[in-house]
């Protein structure tokens, strides 16, 4: 079969490579168009946004990313690689691009507000134990389309609601899927084990065939 990539122009490609390798899968670095071409499905690890396109550019991988995506490769993007597979953002920079595919809009670094990283356990929908995510300057899906499956929230707030609190980022929508486009605001490939992984590595079989 052939292997999934992991866009590798920034950000933790090791560590997805690391987690796929640990769940049998090949698993190789894409940096170039004809790398792309050869790759089943394709992980876009965390960075920065804005620096990802713009190497994306560089490389010349821009336009034959959004065309894979457009024709239907899977893709898994975590925090920034979520920002780049969704279709609209809010407090990116003026005029920032994305890949887009995913119907939802997410806001950047939503939990950077408050706390440039944090932990959490998260109950992620498919999945029998919680995974231990970790957010760094991580975005939230805001709101997302009527064809978007959300697999996690963070967890409810507990206690009385006080409108003047900074928001903590409790309730939001952490992970989705909607067709063979799945993304997380976390990186699953820190410390989250190989759940999410094995979720994506699911959804290139079911959509490769
Ligand atoms: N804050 C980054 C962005 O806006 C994402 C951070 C991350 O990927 N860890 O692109």
């Amino acid at each position: 079969a052939p292997p999934i990539g992991v866009l590798a122009l920034q950000g933790d490609v090791r560590e997805h490579v690391a987690v796929l390798d640990s769940l049998g899968v090949r698993a190789v670095a894409v940096r170039r168009e004809r790398e792309l071409a050869g790759v089943a499905g394709l992980v876009i690890p965390g960075g920065e946004s804005t620096t990802m396109i713009r190497l994306a550019r560089t490389f010349g991988l821009l336009e034959p990313l959004r065309e894979r995506i457009a024709s239907g490769m899977p893709a898994f993007g975590t925090c920034a690689g979520m920002i780049l597979l969704a279709d609209r953002v809010l407090d990116g920079e003026r005029g920032q691009e994305t890949l887009g595919g995913l119907d939802v809009t997410v806001r950047r670094n939503a939990f950077g507000r408050q706390v440039d990283s944090s932990e959490r356990e998260v109950s992620v929908r498919g999945l029998d134990a919680p995974v231990h995510a970790v957010f760094i300057r991580a975005p939230w899906v805001e709101s997302a389309g009527p064809g978007v499956e959300v697999l996690a929230r963070t967890e409810a707030a507990t206690g009385p609601d006080d409108a003047s609190a900074p928001d903590d980022g409790a309730g939001r929508i952490v992970m989705v899927r909607q067709g063979p486009l799945m993304a997380t605001s976390f990186h699953p490939e820190v410390a989250g084990g190989s759940g999410v992984h094995r979720m994506f590595v699911d959804l290139v079989a079911v959509h490769t065939s």
